[in-house]
């Protein structure tokens, strides 16, 4: 493996403007977790003063411990009722007109959180009629009850990622099975089928090329219409070792190839993240 510098492309510029440090007290006075801040995203500062966020509901503790994700590790003991109605509130107070809700994996509770993310839609829905709400969801463990009752409650986009290809899949990601993520997707498309699915790829992680292609194949396979891609980045020297960087033009190359294979939408780029850009998703999957 080749030990490359950060290319010009990645670095971001730190601006913390107004809006940053109003979305940043209003998270801590709400108690609200954002995957933002936990996953240390390098477009924080874009996003944020944009007014956009993805809310991290169930705690800040993940049963599982993916080797690219800097969210914390343990046994978490959060079940707070009360989330989804602060959630709401926070989207109420910053304006948002696409609101991203996802969650850390909670392996220790029956329906893996299925419930609260259906009461966080509903809560999202009844104070803010004209905000759209896409769910970015962990598999549940394959408990497909669950996902019908995340279903039930008609998100406007479901999103659970594959993260990888299938041949890097057990290395990169923790309990999570690469044919259990397409069998969500398909499921969740089975249950509601007007419902746009969406999936993500970071690259960098030691895939092959062709690798991307066949997974991009699997996702059209199981009806995925929204599709993201975005450069691994190592969050810290403990994490997953980055196998290699991928330049603008590649990533445009492999939106390409999405497209060529009938995805609604395909944002690919160095710092796209599964949520990056997300409302421009929901209107381009709405005229489909
Ligand atoms: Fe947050 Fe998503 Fe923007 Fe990253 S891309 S800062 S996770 S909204
Ligand atoms: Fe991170 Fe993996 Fe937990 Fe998701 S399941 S929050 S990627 S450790």
């Amino acid at each position: 493996m080749k030990h490359e510098r950060k290319p010009e492309w990645l670095k971001v510029k730190l601006s913390t403007g107004e809006n940053y440090q109003e979305l940043k007290r209003m998270m801590r006075s709400k108690t609200l977790h954002t995957v933002c801040e936990e996953a240390r995203c390098p477009n924080i500062y874009e996003c944020w003063a944009n007014r956009t966020a993805t809310f991290m509901i169930l705690g800040d503790i993940c049963t599982r411990a993916c080797r690219f994700c800097a969210v914390k590790t343990g046994l978490p003991t959060e079940l707070d009722w009360q989330e989804p109605e602060r959630v709401a509130e926070a989207v109420e107070q910053m304006g948002v007109k696409h609101a991203v809700v996802t969650s850390v994996a909670r392996d220790d509770l029956k329906d893996g959180g299925a419930a609260i993310f259906a009461a966080t839609i509903k809560a999202i829905r009844k104070r803010n009629p004209f905000t759209s709400v896409e769910v970015l969801i962990p598999d549940f463990q394959g408990n497909w009850d669950a996902l019908k009752v995340v279903m039930d409650a008609r998100p406007d986009i479901l999103n659970h990622n594959i993260e990888t290809v299938r041949s890097r899949s057990d290395r990169v990601r923790s309990k999570a099975k690469y044919d259990r993520s397409l069998e969500l997707l398909r499921r969740a498309k089975e249950m509601q089928p007007d419902i746009p699915t969406k999936s993500s790829i970071m690259v960098g992680v030691g895939e092959e090329y062709h690798e991307i292609l066949k997974a991009m194949d699997d996702l059209r396979a199981v009806n995925v219409d929204i599709l993201t891609i975005g450069q691994y980045l190592q969050p810290t020297k403990k994490h997953l070792k980055i196998h290699r960087y991928y330049t603008p033009e590649e990533f445009q190359q492999l939106k390409e190839e999405g497209l060529k294979r009938g995805f609604s939408h395909v944002e690919s780029g160095p710092l796209v993240r599964s949520s990056y850009h997300a409302h421009e998703q929901v209107q381009s999957a709405e005229k489909r």
